[in-house]
């Protein structure tokens, strides 16, 4: 069953793309994808909606995106039943992962905005700090392009595009193929918010309308997405000489010591590698238990992932998967593992004759040397192995490509500390995961193939401006004593 599939064009001659939901194969929608021309109109038009945006007092804009919280919450059901049909996540999931963390990013940033990106003082040190006064102002870098993925459609559009728009720039939105519509949203909310039509658009379409966009007069592209397309948007990005953040896969590891809550432990391994059925950039993709706690927390693991329900319908503690694309990848990796000697305690099947759904998923067994502990997997699969000591679990959780993030379940908060500074991600959290992400205040970005610059955290709007110093001559001397003539 494939989710995305092409259709007769338009009867301009545009591409269509029609969308499958991945509960039962029932047509969802299709899209109209915009052509390059078009992308550069509404590039165009973004520019120059933009200074009249950037005009209004840094207040008025956050008005507007606390406006947007209200627009949100009056339109929630609307907002889950689209996110449902497109991505088939449960009810409860798209509640929290997508509306809740979208109200909190944009509480957060319209209440930091006027302090974030007010003009600044600095104090000067140096031969020069009589004669000169410096202020530092945000100004905004025009025109950003934020391209976006499946996995989490509404949170990882809304979260850039408030951004964005609160430090001034307009903003020209490229959703993921396979859930348009929920991204999509994003700009109608924030449309009957108050943002004017132009200062924010979507485009929709693939891969060509997002190479589209990052080749058209954007002054920066904020990316979320997989490793391989990062790459090309960076180099595109490079031969414009244009910025960009990159936040890209991961496969992030769990370390549990010896001292853990092991119940604990295990309830957080089966959720933090199964919700959303495992397609998170967070999600917990490998386990590495001391050996002296792994018998009671791999039957713990066994039996909490043996008692999940997946399938349709309401209620359910797991749904499909989003894509047959990264059904086919999890099963991949899967059958890698087992020819590698992995064992699957629960699950490893499949059901995709009517919709995408992989049972959750436990193996036992697993090595360096298996795809299902090297590459991203993406999906409902708690692969844990066992290793000596805790040394032992940093040397493997090191041993990675990707450093987006980490976990460690200890009582010990104090060794808790210590193993996070080893370990080579972008955070590290303690007795839980993932939850990074949702917490504006933390900094968030990928080390290695995990992604490039950050966001987040109490300087991220900031990353939509350019900082711009104003050197104000306080003496007004007839001449500098460094000019010509040069004097003793
Ligand atoms: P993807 O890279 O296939 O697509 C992401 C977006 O890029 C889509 O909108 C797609 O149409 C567009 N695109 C494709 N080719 C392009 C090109 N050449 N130029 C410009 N845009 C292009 O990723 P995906 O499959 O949609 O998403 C899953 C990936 O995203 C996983 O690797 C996941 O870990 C990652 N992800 C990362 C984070 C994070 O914050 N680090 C969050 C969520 C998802």
């Amino acid at each position: 069953m494939a989710i995305v599939q092409s259709l007769p064009p338009a009867s301009d001659g545009r591409r269509r793309l029609g969308l499958s939901s991945p509960v039962d194969g029932g047509a969802v929608g299709d899209i109209v994808v915009s052509t390059p021309e078009q992308v550069g109109q509404a590039v165009a038009r973004a520019r120059l909606a933009q200074p009249a945006w950037a005009a209004r007092p840094v207040r008025e804009r956050a008005a507007i995106i606390r406006a947007a919280v209200e627009v949100l919450i009056a339109r929630q059901d609307e907002v889950v039943d689209t996110l449902r049909a497109e991505s088939g996540k449960p009810r409860i999931e798209a509640m929290t992962i997508e509306i809740l963390a979208s109200c909190d990013f944009l509480n957060y940033w319209s209440r930091r905005a006027k302090r974030d990106l007010a003009d600044r003082r600095e104090r000067l040190h140096g031969y020069i700090r009589p004669f000169k006064k410096l202020t530092v102002h945000y100004r905004p870098l025009g025109v950003v392009g934020v391209i976006t993925p499946w996995n989490a459609p509404f949170v990882l559009s809304m979260n850039p595009v408030a951004q964005a728009l609160l430090a001034g720039n307009a903003v020209v939105l490229k959703p993921s193929e396979v859930t348009p519509h929920s991204g999509g949203w994003v700009v109608r909310i924030l449309h009957e918010a108050g943002v004017p039509a132009d200062v924010l658009q979507v485009i929709h379409g693939d891969g060509e309308t997002g190479a589209a966009l990052v080749d058209a007069e954007v002054d920066k592209i904020a990316f979320t997405g997989s490793v391989a397309t990062g790459q090309k948007v960076a180099q595109a990005c490079a031969g414009r000489l244009i910025e960009c953040t990159l936040e890209l896969g991961g496969k992030d590891a769990m370390i549990v010591c010896d001292d853990a809550d092991i119940e604990r432990a295990a309830e957080g391994a089966v959720y933090l590698s199964m919700f959303n059925a495992g397609q998170v950039c967070l999600s917990v993709e490998r386990i590495y238990v001391v050996d002296s706690v792994a018998d009671e927390f791999i039957r713990l693991v066994e039996q909490k992932a043996r008692s999940l329900t997946y399938g349709a319908g309401d209620g359910k503690d797991m749904g499909p998967m989003c894509w047959d694309r990264q059904v086919a990848i999890v099963a991949r990796h899967l059958e890698d593992a087992k020819r590698r000697g992995a064992v699957l305690l629960v699950g490893g099947e499949a059901d995709t004759a009517d919709g995408l759904f992989v049972a959750p998923t436990v193996a036992v067994g697993v090595t360096h040397d298996m795809e299902l502990m090297r590459e991203e997997t993406f999906g409902p699969v708690a692969a844990i192995m066992r290793v000596a000591d805790e040394e032992e679990a940093i040397r493997l959780a090191n041993d990675c490509q990707y450093g987006l993030s980490g976990s460690v379940f200890t009582k010990d908060t104090a060794k808790a500390m210590r193993i996070a500074k080893r370990l080579d991600t972008g955070s590290v959290v303690h007795n839980d995961a993932a939850v990074i992400y949702g917490v504006p205040e933390a900094p968030f970005g990928g080390r290695k193939r995990s992604g490039l610059g950050q966001t987040n955290g109490r300087h991220s709007l900031r990353g939509f401006t350019h900082a711009q110093p104003i050197l104000l001559d306080r003496w007004q001397l007839k001449r500098e004593r460094i000019w010509y003539p040069y004097t003793e």
